[in-house]
């Protein structure tokens, strides 16, 4: 069954460590993620951006998908199925659709409106037993021009949003989503720990974790952030392993064809890059 990711973000946050957030694309992402987490015995994130939301047939097409494995895998540990970057009708949506977590990302919003959404959202969650995770301070990408450094999100705006009631805060530390420019500055871990002592115990979210230097990360983690968004990285492992089974004519080669075969690199790759991130973050064994 679902769960919120309130309670194991909660103890991620007590006990130092963070949960990892993988972004799903189709069937093979989420299988190969699902059994990672139940091999390592980790809690675990299912993220589905609004744009993968399409691609897969709706969200509720997601949410029967992801409980029929649940049952068939026979997973234990702690799985939520969580909106990433939701809008405000996208988040409610997913409510309706079966989800056991939701963004609402209203960081393009001035701040006023930032907070009367999130302030209806967390009203609607609560009495529905679902985590939200608000946030504050955009966070760039390289496909938006960003260049050098990411947005860094003002640590009062993040305190006011964090008093809402929400489960979860992403705020802008200088990370970027998608592959890191070679002259990216790092993450700023003054505005972190700025952003963390006005928060206190609020789980922080570390969004565009693909290239981050594993020190940095760790370093993260020490300082508050207790839920690392991975989506890139599992993309480019998917994408050179089943290049190489391509490269090297296995399609070619016997019934090499078949998608279960021709798909089983990639799905092994993201298995591999699941299983170093929960080891990172720390995460292995405290489902
Ligand atoms: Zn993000």
């Amino acid at each position: 069954m679902l769960v919120s990711a309130k309670e194991m973000l909660d103890k991620a946050k007590a006990g130092h460590y963070a949960v990892g957030h993988f972004n799903i694309n189709n069937l093979e992402w989420a299988k190969a993620i699902l059994i990672t987490a139940q091999e390592n015995n980790s809690p675990v994130i299912l993220g589905v951006s609004e744009g993968a939301g399409k691609y897969m047939c709706g969200y509720k097409t997601i949410v029967g998908m992801v409980n029929g494995m649940l049952e068939y895998l026979k997973i234990t540990v702690p799985v939520a199925l969580h909106l990433d970057h939701g809008s405000y009708e996208g988040a409610l949506a997913c409510i309706d659709a079966g989800f056991s977590s939701v963004m609402f990302d209203g960081s393009h919003y001035p701040i006023e409106e930032n907070i009367a959404k999130t302030k209806e959202l967390v009203k609607i969650c609560r009495e529905k037993g679902i985590s939200l995770e608000a946030e504050v301070g955009a966070i760039g990408g390289v496909e938006d021009g960003v260049v050098g450094k990411g947005e860094c999100a003002d640590p009062k705006e993040c305190k006011m949003i964090a008093d809402l009631g929400v489960d979860m805060l992403a705020a802008g530390i200088g990370n970027i989503h998608g592959v890191y420019p070679d002259n990216w500055e790092g993450l700023s871990f003054e505005t972190l720990d700025a952003v963390q002592k006005l928060t206190g115990k609020m789980p922080l979210v570390l969004h565009g974790g693909t290239g981050i230097p594993a020190d940095m990360v760790r370093k993260a983690i020490d300082l508050g952030v207790s839920k690392v968004n991975v989506n890139t990285e599992c993309q480019l492992a998917f994408a050179a392993a089943t290049r190489k089974y391509i490269e090297e004519g296995k399609d070619k080669s016997g019934k090499g064809f078949d998608p279960r075969k021709l798909l089983a690199p990639g799905f092994e790759a993201i298995k591999a890059t699941v299983k170093e991130k929960m080891e990172l973050f720390g995460s292995v064994n405290k489902a």
